[in-house]
């Protein structure tokens, strides 16, 4: 076989013309130039370097870089001869080169939503629970407490309704390891959220829509589960992931409240996935009923929720951070009529009477 190519040789940048004959695994260049030497290489001598697809080669030869230049058919030839001896990374380089710009820029893409995806749905999640599980209760608190701080600094606080909603809480005697504190703030809009660590502070709004004393014991109950299941530091650590992840492997406590209490006030905002939404509900109803409080009241509070928010965008502040599903009424129990009246009904009465005064 013998062949027209261009080929440099790496020592002076001119290209030379030559004939390439390739008989019983001998490469014979021979150039045009009668002065020139001629080069003589076996097949095993030669490592291929770089290929671009119809254009040129790249070879390795004892060591030293040669680059051959020929027409599509004879590059593409002398390619399938030599590709045998390229490395897997000179193989991934190939096939990138063969795939063309377009495709890769694709592929490329593709790759890169799959990344993003898999941080968003698996990564970031595992960096809230282990950054969450850093923490002690003790330093959730701690920290829990300072960021609700720094979040009430932008509301005005109802001190008179804060001490009554405690009170009312405190004659509930949910079970928790939490020191937990209440607040009420001033607010049209209608919305309650739970700090990691034990501050749940309730909307003024949300207070009329709930009917009755059990309703509002049920309120207490779902955002308390947040707090107990570590809903809310889970969901936080989530959110900041990208800049907790320095923080978590390295160990560094410090640093992750320090981020925690910096963002204090996107709590508002977080939304609780659709899953930790309905084990609030069933942690609330079970908390409820270990106090002898029907926990049909959780149904009818969403139940109220929702024909509320249908009624009036108040309450849409609540349901953005408090995504209701469509069954998530159904898998709770109902209010019983049968249920006999709870120890704590008078104090609760009175107390949600002033609440409401
Ligand atoms: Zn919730």
């Amino acid at each position: 076989m013998t062949f027209e190519i261009t080929f440099f040789d790496g020592v002076t940048a001119h290209p030379r013309q030559a004939l390439l004959t390739i008989i019983n695994r001998v490469w014979t260049l021979i150039p045009k130039q009668p002065e020139e030497p001629h080069h003589t290489w076996s097949d095993e001598r030669i490592k291929l370097e770089h290929y671009r697809p119809g254009a040129s080669l790249v070879l390795r030869v004892e060591g030293e870089l040669v680059r051959i230049q020929a027409s599509a058919e004879v590059a593409d030839l002398l390619y399938q001869r030599v590709k045998h001896r390229e490395t897997l990374f000179q193989k991934c380089y190939s096939w990138m080169n063969n795939v063309g710009s377009v495709r890769l820029v694709a592929i490329g893409l593709v790759v890169m939503v799959g990344l993003i995806l898999s941080y968003a749905l698996w990564v970031s999640p595992m960096i809230g629970r282990l950054a969450a599980n850093l923490m002690t209760i003790e330093q959730e608190a701690s920290i829990g407490h300072k960021m609700a701080d720094r979040a009430l600094e932008e509301w005005e606080i109802d001190h008179d309704k804060s001490a009554i909603l405690q009170a009312f809480f405190d004659n509930l005697g949910f079970d928790t390891d939490y020191p937990v504190r209440c607040f009420v703030v001033d607010e049209t809009a209608a919305n309650a959220l739970a700090f990691p660590g034990g501050t749940i502070v309730v909307f003024d709004s949300i207070l009329s829509v709930t009917e009755d004393w059990q309703q509002l014991a049920a309120l207490l109950a779902h955002e308390l589960a947040h707090i107990n299941e570590r809903h809310s530091l889970e969901t936080v650590c989530r959110n900041l992931s990208t800049y907790l992840l320095i923080s978590v492997l390295s160990g560094d406590v410090g640093g992750v409240s320090g981020i925690l209490i910096e963002n204090a006030t996107k709590l508002e905002r977080l939304a609780y996935s659709r899953s930790l939404e309905s084990e609030a509900d069933q942690f609330g109803a079970r908390y409820l009923k270990a106090q002898g409080i029907d926990p049909g009241n959780m149904r009818l509070l969403f139940d109220n929720l929702e024909r509320h928010s249908i009624a009036s965008s108040r309450l849409l502040q609540y349901l953005s951070t408090h995504p209701l599903g469509e069954a998530r009424s159904s898998v709770l129990p109902e209010r019983s009529l049968s249920w006999p009246e709870p120890s704590m009904t008078s104090g609760a009465k009175a107390l949600f009477r002033q609440l409401h005064r």
